[in-house]
């Protein structure tokens, strides 16, 4: 529809911007924390102010970061990959995480899922980008809850589900909106990424929440077509 072609060409011209303000930022943002580093070394009186130009600094690098990987489609690689795969990989990175806040992450896969075609390591980042939030929704514990099953639609469904703060009501429609974040070391850039790398795979996100039982986002891909 007219709606999202202006959209994704909003998402593009962002992406471009981002790769070229990037790069630009990185080069001066490493000289800054050497410096800032070895001026601590040397100032000792001053080691509270130093400490805190550095978390400053880690978090624009970390903007920085998140912000490029919009940026990253045309060194996008396209294939056929698993779900199995994918979620398997982001559970190994975030384990140790999960089990330091006392988050258990279950899994529950349909037997014989289709393949999809897609970017591996764009999709481990969405994947990685909602179960974080679910960690992070839960700083007392919880259960993230993953499962993925086939549509009858030659789609795949991803759901992501945790019982942790929830997102208020008037809060939930513009979730995803550039720098909308509730976290003090949040960048309010994930979902963003996310739904970007959502429609280049000509998929769909969608949020659902409630304030205090949990959220479940919910994800869906095009299964992949046997040729015969
Ligand atoms: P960030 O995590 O850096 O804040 P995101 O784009 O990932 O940025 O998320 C934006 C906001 O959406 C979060 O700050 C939070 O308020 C809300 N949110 C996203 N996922 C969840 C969730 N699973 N539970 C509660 N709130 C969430
Ligand atoms: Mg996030």
């Amino acid at each position: 529809s007219e709606e999202m072609l202006v959209r994704s060409e909003k998402l593009s011209l962002i992406g471009q911007m981002a790769a070229g303000v990037g790069h630009e930022i990185r080069n001066p943002l490493t000289a800054l924390k050497g410096f800032t580093q070895l001026l601590r070394s040397r100032n000792q009186d001053a080691l509270f102010y130093y400490d805190i130009m550095m978390n400053e600094l880690d978090r624009i690098s970390l903007i920085v970061d998140e912000f490029m990987s919009l940026a990253k489609p045309h060194l996008s690689e396209f294939k056929e990959t698993t779900i199995e795969k994918i979620v398997k990989s982001v559970i190994s990175l975030l384990d140790t995480q999960a089990i330091m806040v006392g988050v258990d992450i279950e899994l529950e896969l349909e037997e014989d899922l289709p393949t999809v075609f897609g970017d591996e390591n764009q999709l481990k980042q969405v994947i990685l980008n909602v179960v974080k939030n679910g960690i992070e929704a839960m700083p007392d514990g919880g259960l993230v809850h993953i499962s993925a099953k086939r549509m009858d639609n030659d789609r795949l469904l991803i759901a992501i589900q945790d019982n942790g703060v929830g997102i208020p009501e008037e809060l939930l429609s513009k979730v995803g909106e550039p720098f909308l974040t509730t976290k003090d070391k949040g960048t309010g850039l994930g979902l963003m990424v996310c739904n970007r790398i959502v429609d280049t795979h000509h998929g769909d996100l969608q949020l659902f929440s409630v304030k205090g039982e949990g959220t479940r986002v919910e994800i869906t891909l095009p299964a992949m077509k046997i040729s015969g």
